[in-house]
């Protein structure tokens, strides 16, 4: 059966006030275009196996941008559906992005958790896709992630993914329905302790004692893993007196502030490098970041571009 006219007419005449409507609008920008709250700023995007893994290896430094404007993404590439001894499914995967949406509001950043089963990421070309998409639409300058040799197969397959995008977010005609970053960002690791078949190498070292207090509230805003101890906890990880509660949250706010230590005490040359020797000595906690051979290769006037923190 042919479709009445009428409709059609007037679905063409509301399809060209729209376009003139975008016309008229599109002017007005160009005519009232006032410099962007966002000109200048740093678009970074870390990608985290689980959701937990950016805020532990990231929090202090996107902290640290944030605090000046800059725009900081934490993605965790799965839903976290099994880290934790007592509980699994949906109801954890809901928990555990409620907790990172609260690291996000500490941090003053954005995150998101795709929905892929925890224990169950996959290398493969739908998940490129993903990963390549994400980093396209943040337009990002930074790409941050794990290395791939890790003890875990999410944080190795994450890593893949990343390295797998590093050169095809420049290319126009994979997923050609999200634009190509005509930069190609610089990729970057972050630290873990495996030495085989390399160890973690660090380009740049970040003192976070600025923002220590914000990294180790969002690492208690973590609960299920941290304070109830995870996939590896138990129920004697969970005091029932509130004094022991208390003491519980002290030792995993110290067990954070010693890795940032033990990393500003293994990277102390670099930190020199980046802030002189004086002020070096004087830093604490730090994290750490190694460049990615793949993607953008920064020489040290980009890193301090990247990591605006030096010589504050
Ligand atoms: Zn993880």
């Amino acid at each position: 059966m042919k479709a009445p006219s009428h409709p059609r007419l007037t679905i063409t005449v509301l399809r060209r006030v729209a376009i003139t409507m975008i016309v008229a609008l599109t002017g007005m920008t160009l005519v009232s275009a006032a410099p962007s709250p966002d000109a200048g700023k740093l678009r970074i995007i870390c990608f985290g196996a689980h959701p937990d893994d950016c805020e532990i290896q990231a929090g202090g430094t996107a902290a640290m941008w944030a605090a000046r404007g800059h725009k900081v993404k934490f993605v965790s590439v799965t839903n976290g559906d099994i880290g934790h001894w007592r509980e699994a499914g949906g109801p954890l995967a809901k928990r555990r992005l409620a907790e990172v949406m609260e690291t996000a509001r500490i941090l003053g950043i954005t995150t998101e958790v795709l929905d892929i089963h925890d224990g169950e990421l996959e290398p493969n070309l739908e998940n490129r896709r993903k990963i390549t998409r994400l980093i396209r639409e943040w337009n990002a300058d930074l790409v941050l992630s794990h290395r791939p040799n890790d003890y875990h197969p999410d944080h190795r397959y994450t890593a893949v993914l990343v390295q797998d995008a590093a050169y095809m977010v420049t290319v126009p005609f994979f997923c050609p329905d999200v634009p190509i970053l005509t930069n190609n960002p610089v990729f970057m690791y972050c630290p873990d302790r495996f030495q085989k078949p390399n160890p973690f190498q660090p380009d740049v070292a970040v003192s976070i004692d600025p923002v220590i207090d914000k990294k180790l509230d969002a690492m208690i805003a973590l609960e299920s893993q941290f304070y109830e101890g995870g996939a590896n906890g138990s129920p004697a990880l969970l005091p029932s007196d509130p004094q022991k509660q208390k003491e519980r949250r002290q030792q995993v706010r110290d067990a954070f502030d010693k890795r940032a230590r033990d990393i500003a005490n293994r990277y102390r040359s670099k930190l020199v490098e980046f802030y002189g020797q004086e002020a070096a000595d004087k830093v604490q906690r730090a994290e750490a970041f190694e460049v990615c051979e793949y993607g953008k290769q920064p020489g040290k006037a980009e890193l301090k571009r990247l990591f605006p923190f030096f010589g504050e």
